[in-house]
């Protein structure tokens, strides 16, 4: 048989088809390197939320749980809204379980994005919300952040011009991954007042909802006036209880719009993960103790790695949660972070990853790299020992 031509891939898709993680990561095996590039933890979530996973199997719920989700899970996550941030949601209507918050997103795109209408991501961003747009065939617009006092903060003027009257939807990340920025109030009130003003939905991707540092408040955007109506609040079990490999996510939001991200999953994955589901459900009823120690636990990894980076000569971000941190190369006499990271494995024996392949103008961010923090102790140590090398 003949080989397939090289382009059988659809033209929307194409761009996304190869990542820079898998080729760093490929470098990082070559090498022998401290992977600080990929943000996934490799030590375990809370025993007891694994017992009950092995429990559920155990006990025989292997078959196809209901598609929007266990009822247990479903409770638990509407009990868990409503005790941290006060917003209720209706376990029964206004919460579906998804294969992870990726899934969430795109079915949130793909069941309430008209192809050609107008999406708004804020630079730079997750991968997976470029490519659920161009699965949808929706048109991306982008805003960006900009530097704030030794962080981040979205540019709102940038978030105006972004918006035209095509504009379906606007993707707000906080806390943010690659610069583990946490929107402050100020600013995501100017956010919900612009979503307002336009008649625009938003997806709120809050993964890292409860990994912010020194205390610093999580403001979802579905509390803020205006809000609850229009917003799709996304998170996972994934970060929360480190746990990527579940893939057990959930959205929640009114009726109507969970309607339309239920009409899209159905039919890519109907549903997944049936024994991890009431696990999930136990770890967030009692694992909240847990959940506050990974968050000091990463923290102070954070606050270690960030030490390093500075004493190797780096410009330093602020980080206020999530997994990342990010670093300026310009004072080591650098300029291009991808080529950096390119040779970083060879160099140093470290992998990580240049800020500007989570952005559509890698011009104005060629100089940052994130690093992940999220690693056991032991990879943590050795990657501050050899950041010491450069
Ligand atoms: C990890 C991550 C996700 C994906 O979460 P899953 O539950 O593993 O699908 C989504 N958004 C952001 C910002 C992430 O970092």
């Amino acid at each position: 048989m003949q080989s397939a031509s090289p382009h059988r891939t659809v033209e929307r898709l194409r761009p996304f088809a190869s990542t820079i993680f898998a080729e760093m990561t490929e470098l990082a095996v070559a090498h022998d390197a401290v992977n600080l590039g990929q943000g996934f933890p490799d030590s375990d979530g809370p025993a007891a939320m694994l017992e009950v996973a092995r429990q559920a199997i155990a006990d025989g719920l292997n078959q196809y749980p209901p598609g929007r989700g266990m009822p247990v899970l479903r409770r638990a996550i509407a009990r868990d809204r409503l005790d941290r941030y006060g917003t209720s949601y209706d376990p029964d209507t206004e919460i579906l379980v998804t294969v992870g918050a990726t899934e969430a997103i795109s079915a949130a795109v793909l069941g309430l994005v008209e192809p050609g209408d107008e999406v708004v991501l804020i630079e730079p961003y997750y991968d997976s919300y470029a490519a659920a747009i161009a699965l949808a065939g929706a048109v991306r617009r982008t805003a960006r952040l900009v530097p704030d006092g030794g962080g981040f903060t979205v540019d709102l003027d940038s978030v105006r011009n972004a918006i035209t009257p095509r504009t379906r939807m606007l993707i707000v990340n906080s806390p943010h991954n690659p610069t583990g920025t946490v929107l402050g109030r100020a600013n995501l009130e100017a956010i919900a007042e612009i979503a307002c003003e336009h008649d625009i939905l938003v997806v709120a991707d809050e993964v890292y909802e409860h990994l912010t540092f020194d205390e610093r408040e999580h403001v979802s955007l579905s509390t803020l006036p205006g809000m609850a109506e229009r917003t799709v609040v996304i998170s996972s079990a994934a970060k929360t209880f480190s746990v990527t490999g579940w893939k057990t996510g959930w959205a929640c939001g009114p009726e109507q719009l969970i309607d339309g991200v239920r009409a899209a999953k159905q039919f890519m994955t109907f549903v997944a993960g049936g024994p991890f589901q009431p696990a999930v459900a136990y770890a967030l009823e009692h694992e909240q103790p847990w959940v506050h120690t990974l968050r000091d636990t990463l923290q102070d990894k954070y606050v270690r790695l960030s030490k390093a980076l500075d004493e190797a000569g780096f410009d330093v971000k602020r980080s206020e949660g999530s997994y990342f941190v990010c670093a300026d190369i310009t004072p080591l006499g650098e300029t291009d972070a991808l080529d950096f990271c390119r040779k970083l494995p060879a160099r140093i024996g470290v992998a990580a990853v240049p800020v500007s392949v989570f952005t559509d103008h890698p011009e104005n961010w060629n100089s940052l790299v994130r690093f992940t923090f999220c690693k056991n102790e032991e990879t943590i140590s050795a990657g501050i020992e050899r950041l010491h090398r450069l």
